[in-house]
């Protein structure tokens, strides 16, 4: 007998309809033996609508009651999951998430998850019954209701699986499992069937957007075993493990892609120590995430300094940049959203040393140019022009031998 979390995002539970498909679905986990608990999301579209709601009444509502409307979302959903679930027949018990004492940090609207108390669970499925849950939400020390930021109920599943030491967390969603890269982008990507948690967090934070990424480092941490898998199509979906002996076979796991991106660049600052600091230091007292940087070798004294943030901070970024270039007495500013980025992804890297020329000798082929370059231990990132996106994508998928191949 295996206990597995099971979470079912937006469009899965979007209609009373889908719900009782979910509820059959859970039902015939738990009759071929499994004990289940399912983790739920608000219906597609509610929380977006919540906030609207919200934003009619107040341009910057309450942090704190932002939580309590935000979480009614997917106090719907379990509810009506439970009912669909007896109406077949299964003993069935929905939860909030404080009722199960998920226990958060304060922080409204991005909480983190400090301990969940799974005894009550426990105590419920060992009676029979399939447990229903609430997804992205928990209550702090003071009781007062929080949310895990958007997207949050995959982290809620995963944290589930953890204190519960689950066999499996499966994330049912609307894609069949993680792809080599964005099937509209290129429609040769394949599914793969494992990846390791370290290849899942890189692909996501560069732009793949699966998995809430918290949800991936929380997986890791305890070593849940994480499956993404299609809520409307049979299949095994993908599983999210820790590496394998034989990391020779995979060597690339994935390409990821951000549209996301925007480059800034100082030039003609003096080159001396500390300007490093002088430009980015400002920047992060903003609380803006600086990804790549890179510094030109001086000439004359000066230097040219060029990093990117995500576009929706190109504006404060270019502010702070312009004040900071006329403290400097820098000679020009400048900032450009006409680019992306292109992350080459996977553990096989750490024994393969050419695979980062090989990107490059790829890219040339196809003469494109590359503007920024970045590595980790297993990824390689590139920044360039916006309109070599698909080119870039679809050469590298070739070049890394990561197309569908028939069998
Ligand atoms: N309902 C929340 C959202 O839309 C949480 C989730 O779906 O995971 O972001
Ligand atoms: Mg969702």
């Amino acid at each position: 007998m295996a206990l597995i979390v099971q979470k079912y995002g937006g469009t899965s539970v979007g209609s009373t309809e889908r719900i009782q498909a979910v509820a059959e679905k859970v039902k015939r986990y738990h009759d071929a033996g499994n004990q289940v608990v399912v983790v739920v999301s608000a219906m597609s579209g509610e929380t977006n609508r919540l906030i609207a709601l919200a934003e009619e009444i107040s341009p910057r509502p309450s942090a704190r009651e932002m939580d309590v409307l935000l979480s009614t979302g997917e106090q719907v959903t379990i509810a009506l999951l439970s009912m669909a679930l007896h109406q077949l027949g299964q003993d069935a018990r929905s939860y909030t998430g404080g009722q199960v004492h998920i226990r958060t940090d304060s922080s409204h609207s991005k909480a983190r998850i400090l301990d969940i108390d799974g005894e009550r669970v426990k105590a419920d499925l060992d009676a029979g019954r399939v447990v229903v849950v609430a997804g992205f939400q928990g209550t702090d020390e003071e009781g007062n209701i929080t949310t895990l930021g958007r997207g949050g109920s995959d982290t809620t599943a995963v944290a589930m699986a953890a204190a519960l030491d689950a066999d499996e967390c499966q994330i049912f969603t609307d894609v069949d499992g993680v792809y080599t890269t964005d099937p509209r982008v290129e429609p040769n990507a394949r599914k793969l069937d494992r990846i390791t948690f370290e290849e899942m967090l890189e692909l996501a934070s560069s732009g793949s957007k699966v998995l809430q990424i918290r949800s991936v480092e929380f997986a890791g941490k305890y070593n849940v075993p994480l499956r993404v898998l299609s809520s409307f199509e049979e299949g095994e979906g993908t599983l999210i493990t820790l590496e394998e002996e034989d990391v020779e076979k995979a060597k690339i796991a994935g390409i990821a892609f951000s549209r996301d991106e925007a480059k800034l660049t100082i030039r003609g600052v003096p080159d001396h120590p500390g300007v490093a600091y002088q430009i980015l230091g400002p920047i992060g007292e903003a609380n803006i995430e600086v990804d790549m940087i890179v510094q030109n070798i001086g000439k004359d004294d000066t230097t040219d300094f060029t990093f990117t943030v995500h576009r929706n901070d190109q504006a404060e970024a270019l502010d702070i940049l312009q004040k900071t270039a006329k403290e400097l007495g820098a000679r020009e500013v400048e900032s450009d959203d006409r680019i992306v980025k292109i992350a080459l992804v996977g553990v096989g890297m750490r024994s393969h040393a050419a695979i980062a020329s090989n990107m490059f000798k790829a890219l040339a082929r196809e003469q494109i140019n590359i503007q920024m370059i970045s590595t980790s231990e297993i990824k390689v990132s590139v920044i360039v022009d916006e309109k070599y996106l698909e080119l870039g994508v679809r050469t590298l998928h070739e070049a890394f031998g990561l197309d569908q191949v028939e069998s």
